[in-house]
């Protein structure tokens, strides 16, 4: 068993992306590795040249989401945690099966169309093919699970479709190549929405930094920009119902719950009839429990460029050993004399 997940190296990470997507990966790392499953962490570098890039910010969001990543838990002795660029595989195998693709199965991916809008001619082919190197990233680890969002899972089909035409078209019917990854739903992930205004996600791309709980954040900022943070001047209602209407107040509360493991309804059991003046000071403690080892791990981690290259040259030393044999078999499979 084998979980395979790759995920876009981005800068300024947040509470938003902490709950959203790290603490996935490191839940899915504690319960595969306890039964006896790998886990296969990427940075999809790869992926970020898809998009107009600024070449100096993706060398160090790559180093600072790895730091982020080993900061929250991500262990890079239980998992196999690497950048796709230090793993020729991926673009290896990413060519091998463009012979395989079908033009029409690209086009209709919705991402695509998404992403290209009306302007198809002006997008990079990388923006087009990228699903090609998704299925290579699957693939060349014969990954048994894959964990999809809603957005992904027509790529994970593609994948399997493109691994099933590869096992007909060049592998004898009891020797398939590929196995054919199964896609796992992660738990709903919370949604956690400004600071500011309870409407609009928490993202790294908002100009007000009032607006966002960073990792890098202490305590005093995480308990001044909770203190400061919207609300309303009602009490809070005893039942979930009652956060209906108040965005804000859904929010905080959401954010208790996601970090407190508690649910709305025994969070509004304590604090049900209580103001945001006692409420917000409890929230912003826990926060700064929870997040502090968090934040001195990572600030003194990021800081550290060699500690950060050596975890991910480890971690790719480990992924070419690991991609090796498929990436051969595939160059065999096609009759290309090496
Ligand atoms: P941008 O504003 O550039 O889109 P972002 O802050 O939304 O940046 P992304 O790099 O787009 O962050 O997202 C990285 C990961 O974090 C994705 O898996 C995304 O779903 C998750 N994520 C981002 N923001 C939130 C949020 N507010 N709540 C939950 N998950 C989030
Ligand atoms: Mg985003």
């Amino acid at each position: 068993m084998r979980i395979v997940s790759g995920i876009q190296p981005t800068g300024n990470l947040h509470l938003g992306n902490y709950l959203g997507a790290i603490r996935n990966w490191v839940a899915m790392q504690d319960e595969w590795t306890a039964k006896g499953g790998e886990c296969f962490y990427f940075l999809a570098d790869l992926h970020a040249i898809s998009m107009p890039h600024d070449p100096k910010a993706l060398g160090e969001n790559t180093r600072e989401m790895t730091a982020a990543l080993v900061a929250c838990g991500v262990d890079p002795d239980r998992s196999t945690l690497f950048n796709q660029t230090q793993v020729p595989a991926h673009a290896e195998l990413q060519w091998l099966l463009n012979g395989t693709a079908r033009v029409g199965w690209l086009n209709r991916m919705t991402q695509w169309k998404d992403k290209a809008g009306k302007n198809r001619d002006g997008q990079s082919v990388a923006l087009f093919t990228y699903p090609v190197l998704q299925a290579a990233d699957v693939l060349i680890y014969q990954a048994t699970h894959v964990p999809v969002g809603e957005d992904q899972k027509q790529h994970l089909e593609l994948a399997r479709d493109i691994a099933q035409k590869f096992n007909n078209d060049f592998c004898a019917e009891d020797a398939p190549l590929f196995v054919l990854p199964e896609p796992i739903i992660p738990p709903a992930a919370a949604r956690i929405m400004s600071l500011r205004d309870g409407s609009a996600k928490m993202s790294k791309s908002d100009p007000s930094d009032m607006s966002r709980i960073n990792l890098t954040d202490d305590a005093d900022a995480i308990m001044s920009k909770i203190k400061k943070a919207k609300s309303d001047a009602d009490a809070l209602p005893s039942e979930a119902e009652g956060l209906e209407g108040r965005p804000e107040a859904r929010n905080l509360v959401g954010i208790y719950s996601a970090m407190s493991g508690q649910s709305v309804a025994q969070i509004l059991g304590d604090f049900g009839g209580k103001g945001f003046g006692a409420f917000k000071p409890a929230l912003g403690e826990l926060l700064v429990e929870k997040l502090s080892p968090i934040n001195e791990r990572f600030n003194t981690l990021r800081q550290d460029r060699e500690a950060l290259n050596a975890i991910l040259r480890k971690g790719a030393e480990k992924a070419r050993a690991a991609s090796a044999p498929t990436l051969a078999a595939t160059y065999d499979a096609l009759g290309l004399v090496r």
